[in-house]
């Protein structure tokens, strides 16, 4: 046995490479070079994942994220969370490092032709006025108050994609207006903007009896309005909160622990997935994961952080 094979041998039995997975790779990497491999091909960057294309892009050179000394933002809500939904994985709390890779999905086309500045609130209004026409769902039609269109600056270069209404957004017309809302309005502070810099919206304009999840179906339903909201806004960064927004705009099954820290392409957008503010409110804790999210957002966006 060559002196380099028998280092590596025991840097697997002692360590730093703990797993089936390493072990196996690195017993792979020892055969091929028992077969006389010396080289392997640098990747393009082009990795295959399910039903997706995603690039290696950058790495991120944003500041410090270790939490011993993370800048926390003025986060903080002593509401508590009044309905079952955006329950997130428990096992999310994945961090951000300095190192840490961006990643691009490509799985849809580009944007069409840019819709003038001037022309975009009569062109939201159109879409507005099918929303409130909308009885696609049934059920959402006969018991909502009205339908929760949208908000926000008609040039912004943040949406932000929520959920569903709940019963404050059904009654008032707007999203993000509870005590989630306030929660995001407080974290859209935070990055140094205002909810008019801005744009709000869900992806299900109507509320579903009792604040349910959205079922498949009336996401399928209702998934074109949103989307061509963004189609006149054309943004260039979207912030995905929770996982209904984000899987339903990336078609991702992934959770949103898993989904974070990647930036995302859909259409002419960079889009970053980050947890719904009603989950902030009954987990305190994550309040520092989606302030990375934002900083790295922030970071894209050549805002301060
Ligand atoms: Fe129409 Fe959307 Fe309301 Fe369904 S949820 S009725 S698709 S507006």
């Amino acid at each position: 046995m060559s002196e380099s094979r028998k280092q590596l041998e025991n840097a697997l039995a002692d360590g730093p490479f703990p797993g089936d997975v390493t072990r196996a790779v690195f017993q792979h990497l020892i055969s091929l070079k028992a077969a006389g491999v010396t080289e392997l091909p640098k990747s393009d960057g082009i990795v295959e994942f399910p039903g997706l294309i995603h690039e290696t892009k950058t790495e991120y050179e944003g500041p410090s994220t270790s939490v011993g000394n993370r800048a926390q933002p003025a986060i903080s809500s002593t509401s508590t969370i009044e309905t079952s939904e955006h329950k997130e994985p428990a096992d999310s709390g994945k961090l951000f490092s300095p190192s840490l890779s961006q990643t691009i999905f490509e799985n849809t086309p580009s944007y069409g032709p840019t819709v003038d500045t001037a022309e975009r609130p009569a062109q939201l209004q159109i879409v507005q006025d099918q929303v409130a026409a909308c009885t696609a769902c049934g059920e959402l039609a006969s018991t909502r108050t009205q339908t929760v269109f949208g908000v926000g600056t008609s040039s912004p270069r943040l949406v932000f994609v929520g959920e569903a209404p709940g019963a404050d957004e059904d009654r008032l017309g707007e999203p993000f207006v509870g005590a989630a809302g306030q929660l995001l309005t407080k974290i859209i502070g935070a990055m140094g903007l205002g909810r008019d810099d801005v744009y709000i919206l869900n992806t299900l304009k109507c509320r579903p009896p009792g604040n349910r999840n959205p079922k498949e179906e009336e996401l399928r339903n209702c998934c074109q309005f949103a989307e061509r909201q963004l189609e006149i806004l054309q943004p260039e960064f979207i912030c995905c909160l929770g996982s209904i927004a984000a899987k339903t705009l990336l078609n991702s099954k992934q959770s949103i622990g898993r989904m974070r820290g990647t930036f995302y392409r859909w259409r002419g957008s960079q889009v970053l997935v980050t947890y719904h503010p009603a989950y902030l409110l009954r987990t305190p804790n994550a309040k520092r994961l989606v302030w990375d999210d934002m900083k790295l957002l922030m970071h894209e966006m050549g805002l301060k952080t």
